[in-house]
């Protein structure tokens, strides 16, 4: 800790040495982007896209899950995404999971959580279909169509790491497929809804590779992931 906290210390004159300038941001942010990922400390979203102060919004939670809108079950995610595409205006939603995902990995496996029972309830609750699809593409029974794809069978859930992927994580396939789900349900959110259909919002399934650094998109055409 004693790094962080000489580096928090030291952050004005860092920042104005990098040409960063703060003193505007007081004025408020217009950030282009909302980008949504795991909690997991390999994936740093400004780091990878270079963002500075003010140029991306950032939504983490464990598994890069997004909840079905509810507004009975109102969530921190859900007024997020709701204020970024509604106040902010951002142009761009990014849903990127990454390689070697523990959230992810807990369900394909079907870990024991009871350990950690907000974390287990968070997966189970929110994670209904999308751990239906990642168990399916897990255990080789996805389909390859594009984000409007559903994973309505039942695979057991212990039958972990049979999947193979664009690399050697054999979870990849899995988060891929979550991160579609993701998708699918960022599309409900009315606010979204509403941006997709006058055409001023883009939405983006990423996949990152966090021991390469790689980056990989979706491709609707053809349902694969393939790098930027
Ligand atoms: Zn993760």
């Amino acid at each position: 800790m004693r790094s962080f906290i000489d580096h928090a210390r030291t952050f004005p004159a860092r920042a104005d040495a990098d040409g960063c300038r703060l003193a505007p941001l007081a004025a408020g942010q217009s950030p282009q982007a909302l980008f949504v990922t795991c909690s997991d400390s390999r994936v740093v979203p400004s780091l990878i896209c270079a963002a500075r102060p003010g140029e991306l919004f950032e939504l983490r939670t464990a598994g890069n899950i997004i909840p079905d809108y509810d507004l009975d079950r109102p969530s921190g995610e859900a007024a997020t995404i709701e204020f970024a595409a509604r106040v902010l205006g951002v142009t761009d939603i990014v849903v990127c999971g990454h390689s070697h995902c523990g959230a992810v990995g807990a369900l394909v496996r079907g870990d024991d959580l009871t350990a950690v029972p907000a974390l287990a309830r968070w997966l189970d609750t929110t994670l209904d279909s999308a751990l239906d699809s990642a168990l399916d593409t897990a255990t080789g029974d996805a389909d390859t169509g594009g984000p409007e794809s559903g994973g309505a069978a039942a695979p057991p859930r212990h039958d972990a790491d049979r999947g193979t992927g664009p690399d050697d994580d054999p979870l990849a396939a899995a988060v891929q497929r979550h991160v579609l789900t993701q998708i699918d349900r960022l599309r409900a959110y009315p606010a979204v809804r509403a941006r997709l259909d006058d055409g001023t919002l883009t939405l983006h399934a990423w996949y990152y590779q966090v021991h390469t650094g790689t980056v990989l998109a979706h491709r609707p055409a053809d349902g694969a992931f393939t790098p930027l």
